[in-house]
């Protein structure tokens, strides 16, 4: 590709970031993003967090193999602030479900033999393993999995800033608040995008990084990707209850959920529940889409969160909750991502399907997808357009199953919580 093609990215999420950062530092000198946010990091990014899991346990090793060479990447000058190796205890409660064990072994299996994981691993098979890795964890955790030390977490916001402050050093042009609402097309080669306000930009090629709202641009994606949704609370620690956690592994019970330690800069905790996933179908085009209001959450997985925290750290069981929001993914059924061209339309590229396991790759992820406009095809059949394909069908890492908002009865918002509780309505 001509280094001085004009190149149109939708959407400056975490693909959308990554990839006009691998173009612009690969010589492209005419590449500009849209982003329908106002600000930066994009609001309703699913990379917009505190933070992310950064580890190489994957059922597949195709994709160990890609978590790996990420992980080295975060260790690079760019990313390497944001990352934080304080390891990873990942394990089953007494009450979890077959198939949530056997997901949790082959998790091990994958990064077992490695030579990377040499001393890296402990099993957990007693309250007492436990104590040895997390002290601070009072709670009667009746757990069994293992201690992952080559691993850990990413402050996922501040990691999304730098890029996009590499971006425009490196003389990318990125448009926030500019919601796209089409593409434009010349016969079959698309020549561009529209914003809503009528802005028109064209591109020789065009990059579609619109996350879990890909089918609001481009329908005919159908059920090849499908909008789903993940709670996602804080809790607001103070000082020296922040200070008493720090270090602590990224503590992932599969059945129950998942929590980091408290932020550096907020001393917030963030907790997510364990749940298969929520979606929309209430859209005017059937397909399942992120709405509006994503400031609640499914009242179903305060329970858990709570049993969660009853389990590792009890003092804090019963603390209010705040910063209750969803947060959007692209799932395919098998899990893998979609970098391709569109077929029958020229110069259009879709970076999709992140299938909740996509923000560990933001430092190599862009120069996938610069390969795929250089080389003008996709040559990895996992990560070509997979028509016809339904992704709501059942993967195995993915326990229970997956539920309409439409048949969830309630939801709990922060402004649900008394007026005299001072809460801030976000806290990103
Ligand atoms: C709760 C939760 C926890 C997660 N934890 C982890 C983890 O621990 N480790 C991990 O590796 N991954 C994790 N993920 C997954 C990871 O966040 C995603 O895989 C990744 O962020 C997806 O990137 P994306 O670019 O496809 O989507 P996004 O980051 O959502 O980017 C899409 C962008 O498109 C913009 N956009 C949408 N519509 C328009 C429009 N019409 N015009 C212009 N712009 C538009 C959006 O504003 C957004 O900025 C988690 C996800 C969730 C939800």
């Amino acid at each position: 590709m001509d280094k001085h093609a004009s190149i149109l990215i939708l959407g400056a999420g975490t693909f959308g970031i990554s990839t006009a950062y691998h173009l612009a530092k690969a010589g492209y000198t005419n590449v500009t993003v849209l982003e329908k946010s106002p600000t930066f990091p994009p609001e309703l990014s699913a990379g917009n967090d505190l933070n992310k899991i950064i580890r190489a346990e994957y059922e597949d090793p195709f994709y160990a193999e890609l978590a790996l060479e990420a992980m080295a990447a975060w260790k690079s000058p760019l990313f390497a602030p944001y990352y934080h190796e304080t390891g990873y205890l990942l394990c089953n409660s007494a009450a979890a479900l077959e198939k949530s064990k056997k997901s949790l072994q082959k998790s091990l299996d994958s990064i077992r033999q490695r030579p990377e994981f040499n001393d890296k691993i402990t099993p957990i098979v007693s309250r007492d393993d436990i104590r040895k890795v997390a002290p601070v964890f009072d709670g009667p955790m009746e757990w069994k999995g293992y201690f992952n030390s080559f691993a850990g977490y990413a402050s996922a916001g501040d990691s999304l800033t730098a890029v996009y402050s590499a971006c425009i050093a490196l003389g990318v042009t990125i448009h926030l608040n500019s919601p796209v609402k089409f593409l434009n097309y010349s016969g079959d080669v698309c020549t561009g995008a529209e914003t809503t306000s009528g802005k028109y930009y064209s591109a020789s090629a065009t990059v579609l990084t619109l996350g879990a709202s890909l089918g609001s641009v481009l329908p005919h994606i159908k059920r090849q990707v499908i909008a789903k949704a993940t709670p996602v609370v804080h809790m607001q620690l103070t000082p020296e209850e922040a200070a008493k956690l720090r270090g602590i592994p990224v503590t992932y019970a599969r059945d129950l959920g998942f929590f980091f330690e408290p932020d550096r800069r907020t001393n917030l905790l963030k907790i997510c529940p364990a749940v298969a996933g929520y979606t929309n179908y209430s859209t005017p085009s059937g397909l399942s889409l992120p709405p509006e209001d994503n400031e609640f959450i499914p009242a179903q997985d305060e329970v858990v969160i709570r049993r969660l925290l009853r389990e590792t750290l009890p003092a804090l069981a019963d603390r209010p909750l705040i910063g209750r929001r969803i947060c959007w993914c692209a799932d395919t059924a098998d899990s893998e991502y979609v970098i391709d061209f569109v077929p029958e339309k020229k110069g259009l590229v879709v970076v999709t399907g992140d299938s909740a396991h996509a923000f560990k790759m933001l430092p190599t992820i862009g120069g996938w997808v610069k390969d795929v406009l250089e080389k003008g095809r996709q040559d990895s059949a996992r990560w070509r357009w997979k028509e016809g394909n339904d992704a709501d069908v059942d993967i195995s890492w993915r326990v229970g199953k997956t539920t309409d908002f439409s048949d969830v009865k309630e939801m709990r918002r922060d402004s649900d919580l008394p007026r005299n509780h001072e809460q801030p309505s976000k806290v990103l």
